[in-house]
């Protein structure tokens, strides 16, 4: 059975250039290395996990490099084919070290986008240094999908800002160096009325109430009660908040769809090696036509699935033409899909397949979050619809 990462650049090459073949052989390398273990504390397996991605080198890739980080792409931007090829290995190895990486894109993004220099040069090189771990605090106990009902506030005090309101599913609460907050500056605007800031973890009035996911991660409720920030922690301008937000999804869902093939792929060479070993009715069950059939739809939907995400990641990375609506059929199709393969491994591998401490266990348990976080599979389609709807217009 392979003991490592087989990354989308293998069969996929007309999407990517030498660059991105030396950071997915480095990403599949660094994460065929990690050890998982399955009985360690959350917290301090992220600490370790963002340092040895820093040591490694790819946590760079999570600012661009005109502010410090690696040259690949464009010098001021993401490039989201390295990010997804990344998190396509790290998806393989481990989901909590996919998490890990990916938080300190996630949670350092908005500041690359809309930071003062003042901003990013306090921030940034923590990030880059491995010594901050990033957050993003967007979504509220009512206020989910529908992101602009948020009823989070920041009002405007002197040279403060006082902010009182919840933040919930927040990865790396309790842990992060530095949150990125969405709250309302006007609240009868909708998204026009919000606004994003910097919080840091000692601000007064800030408290962390942390709670458990299906699969280890380090999560919690962040509760702003009266909590006083400087003005100057304001992310661009009052009234930026949604466009921020929008602008830093819309990278990172192509990079969750990476982290989702990983795990598929995971899981389609633990049910191949199975389905070749064991044995029933005097035959291996791979010869039985169900099983194979299993396989070969996994093989099918796990190569739709790299050419769709890396389409929309190619096209984000050179085009200059709005590609949201593929980015989202990328994401949809590649968790959606991912879960598919991965309940068929389980259901290759018998009773042993829901039994703790076997990989295609954990995987089931892995995957359920990615079709839910940074925009569920419904609001996925919400957005291709409207891409329709739109094409539909213009061509009348
Ligand atoms: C492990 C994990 C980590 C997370 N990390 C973060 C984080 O770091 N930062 C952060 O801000 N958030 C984070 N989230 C929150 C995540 O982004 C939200 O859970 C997600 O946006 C959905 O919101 P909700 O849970 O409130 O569900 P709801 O919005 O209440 O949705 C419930 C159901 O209704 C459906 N639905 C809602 N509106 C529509 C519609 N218009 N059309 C069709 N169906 C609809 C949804 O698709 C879903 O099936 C995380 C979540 C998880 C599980």
């Amino acid at each position: 059975m392979k003991h490592t990462p087989e990354p989308s650049t293998a069969d996929l090459d007309f999407f990517f250039d030498e660059g991105h073949h030396a950071i997915a052989e480095k990403a599949a390398h660094f994460a065929s290395k990690w050890a998982f273990d399955d009985q360690r504390d959350e917290d301090e397996a992220t600490l370790k996990a963002v340092s040895e991605l820093t040591d490694a080198g790819l946590t760079q890739y999570c600012v661009p490099e005109r502010f410090g980080g690696a040259a690949i792409g464009r010098p001021d931007g993401l490039d989201t084919r390295a990010l997804t090829l990344i998190r396509e290995s790290l998806g393989w190895s481990d989901a909590l070290l996919d998490t890990a990486f990916a938080m300190q894109g996630l949670g350092s993004y908005p500041i690359t986008l809309a930071g003062t220099t003042d901003q990013k040069e306090t921030y940034l090189p923590a990030v880059l240094s491995g010594r901050s771990l990033g957050a993003f605090a967007l979504t509220e106990p009512n206020a989910g999908s529908d992101v602009a009902s948020m009823s989070c506030l920041a009002e405007a005090s002197g040279d403060s800002y006082i902010i009182n309101g919840q933040k919930t599913y927040i990865s790396n609460a309790g842990i992060a160096g530095q949150y990125v907050l969405f709250a309302k500056t006007a609240p009868d605007q909708g998204r026009r009325g919000m606004s994003a800031f910097i919080i840091e973890p000692n601000d007064p009035g800030l408290s962390v109430d942390r709670f458990e996911v299906i699969a280890p991660h380090p999560i919690g409720t962040l509760i702003f009660d009266n909590c006083r920030i400087p003005k100057n922690r304001l992310l661009g301008q009052e009234g930026d908040g949604f466009k921020i937000a929008m602008g830093t999804l819309d990278v990172f869902r192509t990079t969750v769809a990476g982290a989702a093939i990983g795990m598929a792929q995971r899981a389609l060479d633990e049910g191949l090696h199975r389905a070749l070993e064991r044995t029933q009715f005097g035959k291996p069950i791979f010869e039985q036509q169900q099983i194979m059939a299993y396989l070969a739809d996994s093989a099918t939907d796990l190569t739709a699935a790299r050419l769709l995400v890396f389409r929309a990641a190619y096209r984000r990375d050179l085009s200059t033409d709005r590609v949201s609506a593929e980015v989202a059929m990328g994401k949809l199709f590649a968790t959606e899909s991912a879960q598919r393969i991965i309940d068929r491994a389980v259901q290759i591998f018998g009773g042993l397949g829901v039994t703790r401490g076997v990989t295609v266990e954990r995987l089931y348990r892995e995957i359920r979050a990615l079709r839910i976080y940074e925009g569920t599979s419904e609001i996925q389609k919400v957005v291709i619809g409207a891409h329709l709807r739109k094409l539909a217009a213009s061509t009348d």
